[in-house]
């Protein structure tokens, strides 16, 4: 249920709801609009006798929100989120709402060497990238695959930030890692592979950084609304939600883009949408195109594979462009995004 608050309400009256609230088993969740408070009300599924709100002092209504997830809902949240994403020179890339420029993640798919994350900030910066990507933790389908470099990595992208100035996202694998990545991170990405791991889910909530969510490569957009729903209910509200593809019956792709997800996850949800078109196709023939179709559906940022050379990368090259094809892919994009009134 959420509580909707009179235009005006005091202080007092907001803070006497949640002890109701609280006082019943419930937890109290707080979203400050333009002009009211509403109050989200979560905890378990026993029903709730409406009315010993409706009678309170400064309530204008109380409605029930329909859909399972809650804090993640419109319903809860008319408003876009915008999320302030602190970066290497003190400033703060704003992500989410109609107002804001582009979020444009950019990197490779794994932080392989000093040289490498650092020549790759560079271009990816000059192109007119505003945070940087680069995995330390890598969850690979082979053991024998190459896993990141860990912590060292993590010292390297501190470095490429405080040089560039650039925003640093890098994935978190387990809920033990998190103190450690966010200690160098900006945002901390959970992997497609993990959008279920509830232990994780529930480590980032309690976090203070925001998070990039990756839609599980076999999950609905519902799951993918349920998984964010356990971050934002440990109290981190600074959550995004990322389309990267699912696994469909098509071969001559890594995965489909479900582009659908995207004005579909902005009408449901008032959290920012990016969109991967990088795993979403799997090749850097079609990132270019995919990220164009991205932004004319409406995302809110493209996170997107970019190495200083493909051919030599120890993961993901196939899918990773050149930073003069991501050059010409911004520059495409800032036209795209001209037709929708966004900018880059
Ligand atoms: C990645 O971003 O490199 C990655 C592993 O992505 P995903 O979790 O979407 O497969
Ligand atoms: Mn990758």
């Amino acid at each position: 249920m959420v509580i909707i608050m009179r235009a005006g309400a005091s202080a007092q009256e907001i803070g006497a709801v949640v002890k109701q609230i609280e006082q019943i088993g419930m937890r109290a969740h707080l979203s400050q609009g333009e002009e009211r408070t509403i109050i989200g009300m979560v905890g378990n599924d026993r029903p709730v006798d409406r009315s010993v709100f409706e009678l309170m002092s400064g309530v204008d209504r109380v409605v029930p929100i329909l859909r399972p997830y809650k804090l993640a809902s419109r319903d809860f949240k008319k408003d876009d989120t915008v999320i302030q994403i602190s970066t290497g020179n003190g400033h703060a890339v704003k992500v989410g709402g109609q107002q804001n420029g582009l979020a444009m993640m950019a990197g490779p798919c794994a932080v392989e060497t000093r040289e490498q994350i650092m020549e790759s900030a560079r271009l990816v910066k000059a192109a007119g990238a505003n945070i940087l990507r680069g995995g330390a933790f890598k969850p690979r389908t082979s053991p024998y695959s190459f896993q990141g470099h860990g912590e060292e990595a993590l010292k390297w992208l501190a470095e490429a930030r405080q040089e560039t100035g650039l925003a640093v996202v890098t994935e978190v694998m387990a809920p033990e890692q998190v103190p450690l990545v966010s200690a160098y991170a900006d945002i901390l990405q959970v992997g497609a592979r993990n959008m279920q791991n509830y232990p994780l889910l529930n480590a980032v909530g309690l976090s203070t950084r925001p998070v990039l969510l990756k839609r599980g490569m076999m999950s609905t957009m519902e799951e993918l609304l349920m998984a964010a729903e356990y971050i934002l209910s440990n109290g981190n509200y600074n959550v995004m939600l990322c389309e990267r593809g699912i696994r469909t019956f098509e071969t001559y792709t890594r995965n489909t883009l479900d582009i659908n997800a995207v004005p579909v996850l902005k009408s449901l949800s008032h959290l920012p949408v990016i969109v991967d078109p990088s795993h979403a196709t799997g090749r850097w023939e079609y990132v270019t195109a995919a990220a164009r179709a991205a932004i004319a559906a409406g995302a809110d940022g493209l996170i997107v594979e970019v190495h200083p050379h493909p051919a030599e990368a120890l993961s993901d090259g196939a899918q990773s462009l050149t930073p003069e094809n991501y050059t010409r892919l911004v520059n495409q994009v800032r036209r795209v995004a001209e037709a929708v009134d966004r900018t880059v």
